[in-house]
């Protein structure tokens, strides 16, 4: 038995998160884990949201809540989502976490130890109304660029160039609006990445089954220019985890918190805490100490090809300078970005389809079977209306739902409830058998290899397969002639139904389920072979007829959701 360790990209947590989020890194990754379990091998599969910074102290004060109640709240929706969705997160915590805030000012101050850490003095925009340093987008003024009198701090929303706050004509505080601010000297703690850049770079070329994307874009920003930078990991706000030097106190770093950068990504870790503590203390540790039992973990990183750097680079810096055994990551799955109808999914915008809007009008497995199948692996995909609907109406209502009903309701009017006996396989069935393996085999070789759109175009093929053998076969005409012959053909298509629902779970884990629960199944076992597969249901057990697995999307419907998503989310 193998043992993986599955972390997905942590979303943030200031709103609801868009299918081009979802099919960036949470949902392949769930594919993953589930696919790891359906094969019999432990898996601790983990996800969080990531709840520091700027953006969520804004989001909260535009929601008039205190910053805390607000990403308790989106944390719990996000969680409900994320249910609804079916992914089978072993625990999904939060960066805010107690266990986060000790493991954060843990590593900090084993880079301390190690001298990895420097102070630095810097000079910032402090607001005395508000007695608070006020981070670059909290601060509004007049842009010197185009005149607009809403500018930010770090950028002009109206003419886009880039802005320090020092640029901007009559400064105000964001928070109170006050003017009265002055710029004062404070001190920082910044992580001496240039230092490890040996290290990372030996590490980063062990790697050689890494593709080269990703080994490609770590080599840039660890060599382009100057090389890697040292990197502020402190900030002056409220919200955050206490700057501290592991259990101490540290002398000059009072009133400051860690930088979201860095404890974001050591919440992967804190989350196997939190998932010890909800579940009566298991042991997290074999799965994040080498030195505990590690060493036999397989640990796979999910996210967007944006995210990469961090998770090549800084993430690592943060383990390698720390000296201690921790797993790094063994695999890193990235992925391109999905576009909306011509255009980019966009969370500020609130531009195309958000997670609680698609679950409002389908169930998750259509959107899963979609998502997956048309997932930004090698290049940029793209959603419309239109390549949807054909997707779930041919794949999921045609194919699929189409053998399943076929074959079950058949069976009910010639043969009643239960599972047909007699017969016996002829050229037709042999030959469908020998199809069945070569592809069982191809699909758990792209499943393992994490080729989502390869895996997913395996799997429609299979259900192609039974589909076209059904057809050819063609029990409705041999019943009148041979019987038993067709009482065989009918217990083969619906043996291939349990095959389906188990092959099929990781997409469609839903319809998976209801394929089983018409089969009388409680457990369902990976294949080793179709053969042995497809001879697994016995003659004389009953079966139920199940409702239809999936509906299909009508124009009437295609046109109604285009016209609603058209504008912007409110
Ligand atoms: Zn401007």
């Amino acid at each position: 038995m193998q043992r993986h360790l599955i972390t997905s990209a942590i979303p943030y947590i200031n709103g609801i998160k868009h299918l081009g989020n979802l099919v960036g890194s949470q949902l392949p990754a769930d594919l993953y884990a589930r696919y790891q379990r359906a094969r019999g091998n432990e898996v601790l599969f983990l996800c969080a949201t990531d709840e520091h910074g700027t953006p969520a102290e804004l989001a909260a004060a535009n929601a008039g809540k205190p910053v805390a109640e607000y990403c308790a709240e989106m944390h719990k929706i996000q969680a409900e989502i994320a249910k609804g969705f079916r992914l089978s997160f072993d625990h999904f915590g939060r960066s805010s976490s107690p266990q986060n805030h000790a493991l954060t000012q843990h590593f900090a101050g084993r880079l301390a130890d190690a001298d990895l850490i420097r102070e630095v003095t810097e000079k910032q925009v402090y607001s005395n109304a508000d007695g608070r340093f006020l981070p670059d987008r909290y601060i509004e003024g007049t842009c010197p660029n185009c005149g607009y009198d809403k500018a930010r701090g770090d950028q002009c929303e109206n003419c886009t160039k880039q802005l320090d706050p020092t640029d901007l004509i009559e400064p105000r505080s964001a928070v109170s609006g006050s003017t009265d601010l002055e710029v004062r000297e404070t001190k920082h703690l910044y992580l001496r990445q240039s230092a490890l850049k040996d290290d990372l770079n030996a590490w980063i070329d062990s790697k050689t089954d890494w593709p080269l994307l990703t080994t490609s874009i770590a080599k840039k920003w660890l060599h382009d220019g100057d090389g890697l930078q040292d990197r502020g990991i402190t900030r002056d706000l409220d919200w955050g985890i206490p700057v501290r030097r592991g259990d101490a106190d540290w002398p000059g770093m009072e009133g400051k918190v860690f930088y979201v950068w860095f404890d974001a990504p050591i919440e992967y870790i804190a989350c196997a805490g939190e998932w010890s503590d909800a579940h009566g203390g298991a042991d997290w540790e074999r799965w994040w100490r080498t030195d505990k039992g590690a060493d036999d973990v397989r640990y796979t990183q999910f996210m967007g090809k944006d995210n990469v750097p961090f998770h090549t680079l800084s993430f690592p810096a943060t383990i390698l300078g720390s000296g201690e055994p921790w797993k790094m990551v063994d695999h890193l799955k990235s992925f391109n970005y999905l576009n909306y109808d011509g255009g980019q999914f966009s969370t500020s915008q609130g531009r195309g389809v958000f997670m609680d809007q698609a679950l409002e009008i389908l169930p998750a497995d259509y959107w899963r079977w979609w998502l997956l199948s048309n997932c930004p692996e090698t290049s940029d995909s793209e959603f419309t209306w239109e390549l949807f609907q054909q997707g779930v109406n041919k794949d999921l209502a045609d194919v699929l739902g189409n053998f399943v009903s076929r074959v079950t309701k058949f069976c009910r009017s010639k043969f009643g409830e239960i599972v047909p006996k007699g017969g016996v396989y002829g050229d037709r069935e042999e030959t469908l058998i020998a199809e069945l393996d070569a592809r069982l085999t191809r699909y758990a070789q792209m499943m393992d290899a994490m080729e989502v759109r390869k895996s997913a175009q395996e799997l429609r093929a299979i259900w192609v397969a039974g589909n076209e053998y059904l057809q050819a076969a063609a029990p409705w005409a041999t019943i009148k002639e041979d019987p038993e012959t067709a009482a065989m053909q009918i217990r083969l298509g619906l043996n291939l139904i349990s095959f389906y629902a188990t092959l099929s779970a990781p997409f469609i884990p839903d319809a998976a389920q209801k394929m089983n629960t018409a089969l009388q199944i409680e457990k369902a076992q990976w294949p080793s072979n179709a053969s042995d597969a497809l001879d697994s249901l016995p003659a004389g057990q009953s079966f139920a007829v199940p409702e239809n697995l999936f509906a299909k999307i009508s124009d009437e419907d295609r046109k109604d959701w285009q016209d609603r998503f058209a504008g912007g989310r409110a």
